[in-house]
């Protein structure tokens, strides 16, 4: 399995500022100084290899979208946040108009989890088809409601792709195509679910918007054999443990301590940190990822568990 991430940034896109732009700039520049770099292919080369991540890319912008790749010609998606909409016309660039197939897994309903359908140009194509699971009841409802006057020029019925809805039970495992799904309620405001997909002996949890209580250990278990040997968990790692435990608690996100402690007692191969604080820049989000691999680091017990931090055209290989 690959996954590509099209959109990592919690509740709404963002953009980076002029600011952040020229301190980007300046840091880079004063790094260059007296290297020589009078060659584009030295340039690029000096950016990818010595200047710090923060420096030389950026988190993205773009709400949540992460798409799984199976070797199978239909495409897998988990949510269409904003991000929904720089994969749809990569879809279309690199493959075509129609013919395609799509099955989109929703972990909810909030608007930066579907507003990207509105801009996902394979659904206004015939030809095209649309799944989308979910374990609400409302599922069709709130992607109708979007594109509803007057708030949207484009009737949802207008739409030219065949697009059909499947409301999963939660709990109950199925298969599309040769992966098996499970679902997860999660703690979040009008509730979340959580989904574990399985396929080719590769494992996966996608796990956004979702409140962990650390001294609620019935739900701590469930959610560690919920991820127990995942190869990769897609962690919401919104805030920082203080905000988590105080001003934040109860606002239906998590944080990347209680991430690793979970990761840990699962035996998780790898936790990638997602659905990014608006507010955060790219120097406080590398700064975050640091602190959380030294955390894994001096708490650990048993097998290291690998920490990174999701962004947007990051693609994981499991
Ligand atoms: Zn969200
Ligand atoms: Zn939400």
């Amino acid at each position: 399995m690959r996954v590509r991430f099209w959109g990592t940034r919690g509740s709404i896109p963002v953009a980076m500022s002029s600011a952040e732009v020229q301190r980007k700039l300046v840091t880079a520049l004063v790094a260059a100084a007296g290297r020589g770099l009078d060659t584009p292919g030295k340039a690029r080369a000096f950016v990818e290899r010595e200047l710090d991540f923060s420096v030389s890319h950026t988190f993205g912008g773009n709400s949540s979208c992460v798409e799984l790749e199976t070797g199978d010609e239909d495409y897998t998606l988990c949510d269409v946040g904003s991000g929904a909409r720089v994969f749809g016309n990569h879809v279309l660039a690199t493959r075509g108009p129609a013919g395609h197939r799509f099955h989109v897994f929703m972990s909810h309903l909030h608007w930066d989890h579907i507003m990207g359908f509105p801009f996902f140009m394979p659904a206004y194509l015939p030809g095209n088809r649309i799944r989308i699971y979910g374990c609400h009841v409302q599922l069709e409802q709130a992607f109708r409601r979007q594109h509803a006057a007057p708030s949207f020029p484009v009737e949802f019925d207008q739409l030219g792709a065949d697009i059909e809805f499947i409301v999963l039970q939660p709990g109950q495992p199925c298969e599309v195509g040769a992966m098996t799904v499970r679902t997860m309620l999660q703690q979040h405001s009008g509730d979340s679910y959580g989904y574990r997909f399985e396929h080719g002996g590769k494992s996966l949890v996608y796990t956004t918007d979702s409140e962990h209580r650390p001294e609620d250990f019935a739900q701590s278990e469930a959610f560690i054999a919920f991820f127990h040997r995942a190869d990769l968990v897609i962690f919401d790692a919104m805030y920082s443990l203080a905000d988590a435990v105080s001003v934040k608690a109860d606002w239906g996100h998590s944080s990347n301590i209680v991430g690793v402690e979970l990761c840990q007692l699962a035996q998780v191969r790898h936790l990638c940190l997602f659905h990014h604080e608006p507010a955060l820049d790219d120097a406080a989000l590398a700064k975050m990822l640091e602190e959380t691999r030294r955390y894994e680091e001096i708490t650990r017990t048993g097998n290291a568990v690998h920490v990174s931090a999701a962004y947007d055209g990051l693609e994981i290989t499991l």
